[in-house]
């Protein structure tokens, strides 16, 4: 599956995640008509957004699109930025009971003062369409996966495109949140590559990253990795995101398209497939309580 386009003005191929997210997003919308088809409700994501985080809002809004675009059903629960931690609990809770709701999302960051762990600890595993319950990632780790985090799953899919089978290629992850870097590095690991994982207290991190076949950047910190960095012919997923002067950047520099073999752009690499992964959850998780 050709998911790449070709640039003539560099070197690196843009792995294009719009033609992916689309592609896969074709597929769910087959997936929630036949599961409507069969007697169900359509499956239904709640969103539980705390706070006026402009960028939160973005993304909550593009997920509610994606979901009304292949047939799930949405709804956003706001709160403010002083709700307290018990409110949002009892919320979850109530979510949990709930046989509508097949899918509940909590919208990270939180504001300061709200924990989010204790929070994904209330919630039901069995809706955890995010992949970020301790036992959603306990699952991972033991290599049975249920939820899998869209990000790091979305990922691998692009990486996929490029390496259909990536066992034996050296992969770096910059990166170890448990969001982003940590997930991934056990995807990759799982399916064979060898990992390296490098942080901000890592030294000599382009000895790791020079030797890699694929790099995935999960720093948040625009333009950091540069063509130095990087093996020529390299696999590169951009995921960082930041806004700067409201234009979105990635953590990688143009430089790379010089000596990369493929990169992801930002926007439009990672960010679809993430949603796209999202829904993918969701679809599952209501199609699992009647199997
Ligand atoms: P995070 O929790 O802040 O983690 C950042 C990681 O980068 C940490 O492990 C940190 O190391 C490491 N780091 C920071 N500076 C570094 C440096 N100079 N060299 C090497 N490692 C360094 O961030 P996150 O939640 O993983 O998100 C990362 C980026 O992805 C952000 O830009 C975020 O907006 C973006 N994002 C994109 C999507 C998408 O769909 N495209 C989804 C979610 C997030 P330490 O652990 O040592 O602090």
């Amino acid at each position: 599956m050709e998911v790449f386009n070709n640039k003539t003005d560099s070197f690196a191929k843009i792995l294009c995640g719009r033609t992916l997210a689309y592609q896969q997003q074709l597929q769910i919308s087959i997936d929630v008509q036949e599961h409507i088809a069969k007697g169900h409700s359509a499956p239904c994501l709640a969103v539980i957004l705390v706070g006026d985080n402009p960028a939160s809002s973005v993304y909550v809004a593009a997920k509610q699109k994606a979901c009304a675009k292949v047939g799930i059903i949405s709804n956003v629960l706001r709160f403010s930025q002083n709700v307290s931690q018990d409110e949002l609990i009892l919320e979850i809770l109530r979510l949990n009971k709930d046989f509508y709701i097949n899918g509940v999302l909590i919208q990270l960051p939180l504001p300061q003062g709200l924990d989010s762990n204790s929070l994904l600890e209330a919630l039901d595993p069995k809706k955890d369409v995010d992949g970020l319950t301790p036992y959603n990632l306990g699952r991972l780790v033991s290599n049975r996966q249920n939820f899998v985090p869209c990000t790091p799953l979305g990922c691998m899919d692009l990486i996929n495109s490029i390496f259909p089978d990536v066992s034996g290629k050296k992969a770096v992850i910059f990166g170890r949140s448990l969001l982003i870097g940590r997930p991934m590095a056990l995807l990759l690991e799982q399916a064979n590559a060898t990992v390296t994982i490098v942080h901000s207290m890592s030294k000599d991190i382009k000895e790791f990253s020079k030797a890699a076949d694929i790099a995935v950047a999960a720093i948040g910190r625009p333009g950091f990795i540069t063509a130095d960095y990087i093996k020529p012919g390299a696999v590169v997923i951009d995921v960082g995101i930041t806004r700067v002067e409201g234009k979105l950047l990635g953590d990688v520099h143009d430089s790379v398209r010089g000596v990369a073999g493929w990169l992801t752009p930002v926007p439009g690499g990672v960010g679809p497939m993430t949603i796209t992964k999202l829904l993918h959850n969701t679809v599952k998780a209501a199609q699992l309580i009647f199997s």
